[in-house]
């Protein structure tokens, strides 16, 4: 009887602990998601293919654009097409992945010294997509939310992965830089762009990474995108991120400690239709 008692006892304390501690994170799937499956590989691929097939169509069209910055009498620029890179050209996955690892959540120091390492991989179709715009021609502008102290090992990790630069023209435009003040939101950085060039095509894993405001809250994100429905998978290419972005920032206000973010997280979750 006592040994019968004890086992059900043993039981009910294992199923306790079951229920009420699992040891994950937040960012286990969507890392896993996007370093293993079949499924990422084939829509980042997919979608630099598509979008290297547009380049000759929107080379030809001279009325084409794919900025909302472009103004004026465009017709005769240079092409060039934007692409940002993190989570577009270049796969951090590793970093987050450390993330996950170790139980935490961003940080700064962590973030500048995986980019000092230089060694993110490309992210598939990326490099072949650059050469092949390159080639025709095209050039290849890179804005990116990386701040301005990152760009001498952002440069580096890009031709690393055989992504040459040109040395006569910054292509590499990241936040902060002088003399222009380039801030987070990257319209200033487009329209730089857009008035020297015909911008052909944009591609990125964010909504700012094409129009102004991409942290408004969820229901004007949406809004906004359906807006623009002209554009997608047409001069607009969206890869995607499940781990950050600023969908993710458009959930909570600024200023939170990790465990409101947590909180306020749970609460949007839909349990009913
Ligand atoms: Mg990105």
């Amino acid at each position: 009887m006592l040994k019968r008692f004890h086992s059900v006892l043993f039981v009910l304390v294992v199923c306790a602990g079951c229920s009420e501690f699992r040891d994950s994170h937040e960012l286990l799937h969507s890392v896993l998601w996007m370093q293993t499956s079949a499924e990422y590989h084939t829509i980042t691929t997919v979608t630099y293919q598509r979008a290297a097939e547009t380049l000759d169509l929107a080379l030809r069209d001279k009325t084409w654009t794919a900025a909302l910055e472009q103004a004026g009498h465009f017709q005769d620029l240079p092409p060039a097409v934007i692409l940002d890179l993190d989570e577009t050209v270049l796969d951090n996955g590793p970093f987050e992945g450390r993330l996950v690892k170790d139980r935490t959540t961003f940080n700064v120091s962590k973030w500048d010294q995986w980019i000092r390492e230089a060694n993110a991989q490309a992210l598939p179709g990326a490099v072949e997509f650059i050469t092949e715009a390159r080639s025709k021609g095209i050039t290849v502008f890179f804005v990116a939310n990386r701040q301005a102290r990152h760009e001498s090992w952002t440069r580096k990790n890009l031709e690393q992965l055989g992504i040459p630069l040109p040395a006569a023209i910054d292509t590499v435009l990241l936040q902060g830089e002088e003399p222009h003040h380039w801030g987070l939101d990257k319209s200033s950085r487009r329209r730089y762009v857009a008035d020297r060039y015909r911008v052909l095509l944009i591609i990125g894993d964010d909504l700012g990474d094409f129009l102004p405001g991409a942290r408004d809250v969820p229901d004007n994100r949406l809004r906004q995108a359906q807006q623009q429905r002209n554009r997608w998978g047409v001069s607009w290419f969206l890869l995607p991120n499940p781990i950050y972005g600023s969908w993710e920032a458009s959930l909570y206000p600024d200023g939170l400690s990790d465990a409101d973010i947590l909180k306020a997280k749970r609460n949007l979750v839909r349990e009913m239709p």
